[in-house]
């Protein structure tokens, strides 16, 4: 029989820097992050709501995120920021940044794609879809729901029903409970830092995690390039900067895509 996860040993395990956050655990769930934005009114502390088996997960601009059962760890964080708007560029790089860091405590070493995704050995290994709501009792502070879908195994086949590299963890029975504390952790301190300084104090190590430093890339905006030229690393306002041609030019977190070029 399997035994459920516990919510009281994924909060002993993370420790004091997310000791305000409630813990959900859950059989299977459409999308984590459609359900928390739908209770972001109500909400009154940090959310970390992670579902067993997510059936119509979400990637950005309206993709499919795929999550084999049993072959995955998918769950969201909602958090309250007191930032304004604009800051909020730089979140899901610095979510990048937590992740990586808690992979490597976990023994897996990743790197990072521009602006949402960890990779593993070139390939796609978690994705990270930040989504946002505006607080009604306070107008100065915003909501995120940070989802995140990671591959435990099954990158075989997610690579051919998706036509595309994928990666896993290559390990099923991981202690689920205690890796995602290690990712809550990881958030909770990452997400402090963030609200009082914002990407900045991430750029250093977002560029030596960037899988894509120095390569000849094309940014994407619906399948139609929009420059062509060379990563330069990211800026403060996590902006992806790119020589080509024409000069240096600095691309924002939008809907665009990176890909490497080919030749
Ligand atoms: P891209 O990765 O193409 O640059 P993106 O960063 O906007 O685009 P996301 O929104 O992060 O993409 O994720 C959605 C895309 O990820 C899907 O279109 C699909 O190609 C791919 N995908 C879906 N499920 C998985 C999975 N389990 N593992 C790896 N990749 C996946």
């Amino acid at each position: 029989m399997q035994v459920s996860p516990s919510s009281e040993r994924i909060a002993a395990l993370a420790g004091a820097t997310a000791a305000q956050v409630a813990i959900e655990v859950v059989a299977e769930t459409g999308s984590t992050n459609a359900d928390l934005l739908a209770r972001v009114p109500q909400l009154t502390q940090p959310v970390l709501r992670w579902a067993l088996a997510q059936t119509a997960g979400r990637g950005r601009a309206g993709r499919q995120w795929l999550a084999p059962e049993n072959s995955a760890l998918t769950f969201s964080l909602a958090w309250r920021l007191r930032i304004p708007l604009q800051a909020l560029s730089g979140l899901s790089l610095a979510v990048g940044v937590a992740l990586s860091r808690a992979l490597a405590q976990l023994g897996v070493d990743t790197r990072l794609k521009w602006p949402n995704d960890l990779l593993r050995d070139g390939a796609k290994l978690a994705g990270v879809l930040i989504e946002t709501a505006i607080d009604r009792q306070d107008r100065q502070a915003i909501w995120v729901v940070i989802g995140i879908g990671l591959n435990l195994t099954q990158s075989q086949n997610l690579s051919a029903q998706l036509a595309r590299a994928v990666a896993d963890v290559g390990e099923v029975h991981v202690d689920r409970e205690q890796w995602m504390a290690v990712f809550l952790a990881e958030l909770s301190s990452m997400l402090a830092v963030f609200e009082q300084e914002g990407f900045a104090p991430f750029v250093g190590e977002w560029n030596a995690l960037d899988a894509y430093a120095g390569r000849e890339v094309v940014i994407l905006d619906q399948g139609r390039e929009l420059h062509h030229g060379y990563t330069a690393g990211v800026d403060a306002s996590a902006c992806l900067q790119l020589d080509t041609q024409e000069g240096r030019v600095s691309v924002a977190v939008g809907d665009v895509s990176l890909r490497m070029t080919e030749h």
